[in-house]
């Protein structure tokens, strides 16, 4: 699924949910094989195409002295409403003022007549979506190790004020040496002043929090991150998201419904299930910290490796 909708758009309410939006746009042209940063005097070489989403191309550059970057594309074509620039401003305003290990390093941000340009950290491995469909599912060892990570980055978010809002496998990248790099602040928000709510319904279908959408009028806050948390989780270890259907409809249905099981073909540890089931709590309150969730004894109870080997790309690793 893609996001929803995108961040000011007016949705309908949830007795019928938002439908994936048709990416109906006609290829743009290419951006040039060298883009000149001609504020800094730099240039990045094009040397490949990464992925591209529903705002962005994505590709990789080399500057000249031969460093590596992701390079996120916009046209400014996309950008002629006031919408959509605000909107890109403000990734651009929260990425770059966080830095973290487990968060994409945002570097420069630059504009030609074409595109406005956003140099990343480049994750040489993937998104673990790209790792799980190659995977089928991890070992649980290997899920409290990314879960650390993607807990650590989202803790220092939260302390910034920073939502995330579409905290998903597909948005979790993954650098060489297997660490996890949390990217696409696309959907981000910046909480200003405390105990302010967000109202946007705004996420991606699988991995949105009840409150977004059956809460428009209280609106969400925080926890709709440790909500994807949970649903990350649930799906690291059993290799699909827990309230995967084929239409939206019945995805927020079941959201809604709190209806979920663990296949009992899947052999998840009692740990696991009651971790996801502490975090899969309807009412974002009731939902525990992101202190408490590594205090669980999922984590304390069993092994955290110290990191992944890259034979994880492919096959199961043995950590006993
Ligand atoms: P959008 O905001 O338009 O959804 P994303 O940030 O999700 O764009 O990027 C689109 C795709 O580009 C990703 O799915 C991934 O394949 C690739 N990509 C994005 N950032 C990086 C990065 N830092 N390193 C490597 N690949 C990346």
């Amino acid at each position: 699924y893609r996001k929803t909708q995108p961040e000011s758009e007016k949705m309908p309410p949830p007795s019928s949910p938002p439908l994936p939006r048709q990416n109906a746009k006609v290829q743009p042209p290419s951006p040039p094989q060298t883009i000149v940063d001609t504020s800094r005097a730099i240039q990045f070489h094009r040397v490949g195409f990464l992925g591209e989403g529903g705002f962005a191309r994505v590709y990789e550059v080399e500057d000249n002295r031969g460093l590596r970057y992701a390079c996120k594309v916009v046209t400014k074509s996309s950008l002629k409403t006031k919408k959509a620039k605000t909107k890109l401003y403000a990734e651009i305003k929260i990425h770059r003022a966080l830095e973290h290990p487990n968060i994409v390093r945002f570097g420069d941000c630059f504009e030609d007549a074409e595109n406005v340009y956003m140099t990343l950290e480049l994750c040489q491995s993937g998104s673990l979506m790209d790792m799980l469909r190659r995977r089928r599912r991890f070992t649980e060892p290997e899920a409290r190790f990314f879960m650390v990570q993607l807990i650590g980055a989202c803790q220092y978010m939260h302390d910034h004020q920073v939502i995330h809002r579409d905290l998903k496998l597909g948005n979790l990248f993954l650098d060489s040496n297997m660490n996890v790099k949390v990217g696409d602040f696309g959907l981000a928000a910046l909480i200003e002043n405390p105990g302010e709510r967000k109202k946007t319904i705004c996420g991606t279908p699988n991995y949105i929090a009840p409150e977004v959408l059956f809460d428009t009028a209280n609106g969400h806050s925080f926890e709709v991150d440790t909500w994807s948390i949970g649903v990350i989780l649930y799906t690291l270890v059993v290799g699909r998201p827990p309230f995967q259907t084929k239409d939206v409809k019945t995805i927020y249905k079941r959201i809604r419904d709190n209806q979920y099981e663990f296949p009992p073909e899947r052999e998840v540890s009692v740990e696991a299930r009651g971790l996801v089931q502490q975090i899969l709590t309807p009412v974002p309150q009731e939902r525990p910290s992101l202190y408490d969730i590594v205090d669980h004894e999922f984590f304390t109870r069993g092994i955290v490796p110290a990191y992944i080997p890259s034979s994880a790309r492919e096959s199961a690793p043995d950590f006993r």
